[in-house]
């Protein structure tokens, strides 16, 4: 590992600093902070915290020792001063002199003493920097230590690899009693450059930020060539055997929900990150897989994210996916069932005082294809994988050097059930669609785009389709990382397949799907074109059916239900002169909906559909109007709010309705109308 500490740089940010009063203590802290954070092999996810010890001037003029340290969150790869809160440094010292403190005291004492009080809350490893005498200090998991310290001899290991510079802390939980035994063993042991914490981490300290970080690099460097020397090279590793990762995601994802207790028809859905680089299917594929995936988290704060142990399921023979299927929900549910059993034992020897987190897994383990991270978002998930890539790279190089060997289960249950750890996660009250997938045909245009946005802001993790994959990219980029473009030709089977395999692939299945993609064609029917007649059922007859049958076949893969919503525009109900080129293949679509909703309603898979009218959009465009209501002889505003109620109808009224349908789960079969009122396109 090289330093990545580049002086240009470094005095950029002093110099930049300079100017809002930052000092180059200060400065270079956070440069270095962000130098950790950048690296994924250093710092993940949270994991990982830096501080500073100064005097500064509080709001009174006096000058006080403080200690500037991360916020507990906080990213360190793009750190700022409010990422350092200031904490007054002497109270913070005399509490070495209890015995021990409880969480909410010790939070109380720490916010009482903030030179901010607005400020966010420091790290839940403050009292380690608090105690250290050091200027600045550094903590990191990083992952060659976890495989030098993670072992039955970690101590022996560690006086030969850093040579007695880092003294050896046993494990201790993270918090006020750590800090304690760490400060203790600096004390007697008097190590030159930091400290090794047994099966958790290391800590460096130096009198510069560069000193401190150089000499991190320096003993992650000791640990990686360690581990490099004595490692056996990896087999080659291969998938084998095994479907395809669309085909497995949603056999995956729907083993891994549960009903929800208290609404009936709902359920709790998690959202799937892929991974297979040669270090995953070397792990998976390895004979001791069965061993290896059960002994443990490498650091125990990664428990928070990824529980104890992965989901370990067979390999997915694709001649028999149905097999496969269900040996996944009875693996799923023992799962579930040890996870409770692991609970209530822990829970019990606390004193009943902890409420039981949801038992789904959080990583699942696939021989021969790969490994998912599982989270209630895309990105919870993505954070999943990175910290079971890490667990598979620490875990990988115990057993090169040795015996992998964890904490214990109730040290990690203390970890995974720690109020201040799980402060890391937010208090976030969950959007209604949390945990869901929506796919949207026709996205690149008003109503697809309007209607993405909207299932996005309601919390679903959202695939953009259209047959124009610019405008799907454009759309989705406005909504966020996480949103999927994908090319969608509804006229093509092939291309429909592809995108929902996309779309398995990347989120895990599809739980709404909105039907939308179409475009209008005219004519007198009596003498209309053969052609554009097929032309129009192709797309707006066929297109659809191809759509809902690619979702179906993901929703009774996942076996969760599932939400089929239809654009039917008004012609399906009223149709217009000359307009039944369109119209007709409108009104089977709308004879659709009800066939779905009839044959999968046992399968908890509802179908509605919603009948807008005169919507600005690809259909009715600017010109278009512009000739209608010259025709009509009337204003274009007239002409768009020629309703019952005289507004004007917008494709955000249209995506309202589509998400009322996706949340209404008692029904199905239904069409909403949205237009403004108009007597003669009523249902009934
Ligand atoms: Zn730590």
């Amino acid at each position: 590992m090289k330093s990545g500490w580049v002086d240009r740089d470094a005095e950029a940010i002093v110099a930049e600093g300079a100017k809002s009063g930052i000092d180059r203590d200060l400065a270079l802290r956070i440069y270095t902070t962000r130098l950790f954070g950048r690296d994924p092999k250093l710092v993940l996810h949270g994991g990982g915290n830096t501080s500073l010890k100064e005097v500064m001037r509080d709001r009174l003029g006096a000058d006080v020792e403080v200690l500037r340290v991360k916020a507990t969150g906080a990213d360190m790869a793009m750190i700022d001063l409010a990422g350092l809160p200031a904490v007054r440094l002497s109270p913070l010292r005399k509490l070495r002199a209890l015995g021990e403190i409880g969480d909410d005291e010790l939070v109380g004492i720490e916010r009482a003493s903030l030179i901010d009080p607005a400020a966010a809350n420091p790290s839940v490893e403050i009292m380690l920097h608090a105690f250290l005498p050091h200027k600045f200090v550094d903590h990191t998991h990083a992952t060659a230590v976890l495989g030098v310290i993670d072992q039955p001899d970690g101590e022996k290991k560690c006086a030969e690899v850093f040579g007695g510079r880092l003294a050896f802390v046993p494990y201790v939980m993270p918090g006020f009693g750590l800090a304690k035994k760490a400060i203790e063993v600096f004390e007697r042991a008097k190590p030159s450059d930091g400290l090794i914490l047994s099966k958790h981490g290391i800590v460096t300290w130096g009198e510069s930020a560069r000193e401190a970080y150089e000499r991190m690099i320096e003993m992650v460097s000791r640990a990686e060539d360690f581990v490099a020397r004595r490692r056996k090279a990896a087999t080659a590793p291969a998938r084998r055997g095994t479907a395809e990762v669309a085909q497995v995601a949603p056999i995956v994802r729907g083993a891994c929900s549960e009903k929800d207790k208290t609404i009936e028809g709902a359920w709790r859905r998690l959202v799937l990150e892929f991974r297979a680089t040669d270090a995953v299917l070397n792990f998976i594929n390895a004979k001791d897989l069965a061993r290896l995936s059960q002994a443990g988290v490498v650091t125990p704060d990664h428990t928070i994210r990824t529980k104890n142990w992965p989901l370990v399921l067979p390999p997915a023979d694709p001649a028999k996916l149905a097999d496969f299927a269900r040996v996944a929900h009875d693996t799923a549910s023992q799962f579930a069932a040890r996870y409770h059993r692991y609970f209530e034992q822990h829970n019990a020897r606390v004193g009943h005082i902890k409420h039981e987190l949801d038992p789904l897994p959080r990583v699942v383990l696939v021989p021969g294809l790969g490994l998912f991270g599982l989270g209630r978002t895309k990105r919870d998930a993505e954070i999943a994988a990175d910290i079971a890539e890490a667990w598979i790279e620490g875990v990988s190089d115990a057993e090169g050097i040795g015996r992998f060997e964890s904490i214990s289960e109730a040290d990690m249950f203390d970890c995974e059930y720690w109020p201040l750890e799980q402060a890391k996660l937010g208090t976030r009250r969950e959007p209604p669609l949390a945990g869901q997938i929506a796919a949207v045909t026709g996205a690149g245009g008003a109503i697809g785009a309007a209607t993405a946005k909207a299932f996005a802001a309601a919390g679903a993790e959202v695939a953009l389709l259209d047959v124009n994959f610019a405008a799907a990219r454009e759309q989705a980029k406005a909504i966020g990382p996480s949103a999927l473009p994908a090319v969608c030709d509804v006229t093509s089977a092939a291309s429909v397949r592809a995108a929902f395999d996309a779309v398995a692939s990347a989120f895990g299945g599809v739980d709404i799907v909105v039907s939308n993609a179409g475009a209008a064609w005219q004519g007198r029917i009596g003498e209309v074109d053969e052609d554009v007649m097929r032309k129009s059922f192709e797309l707006n007859f066929y297109g659809h059916q191809r759509v809902a049958q690619a979702a179906v076949k993901i929703m009774l893969a996942q076996n969760t239900g599932g939400c089929l919503l239809f654009n039917v525009s008004k012609q399906a109900v009223n149709p217009g002169p000359n307009f039944g080129p369109y119209g007709i293949p409108k009104a089977a679509e709308l004879a659709l909906m009800r066939q779905y909703a009839l044959d999968y309603g046992a399968d908890g898979i509802r179908a509605n559909a919603v009948n807008a009218d005169r919507i600005r959009s690809g259909l009715l465009t600017a010109d278009m109007i512009a000739s209608r209501s010259k025709a009509r002889g009337l204003s274009e505003k007239d002409y768009m709010s020629g309703n019952l109620l005289g507004r004007e109808v917008t494709a955000d009224d249209v995506a309202q309705a589509f998400l009322h349908q996706a949340l209404a789960l008692k029904t199905t079969a239904d069409v909403t109308t949205v237009d403004g009122g108009n007597i003669a396109a009523a249902m009934r």
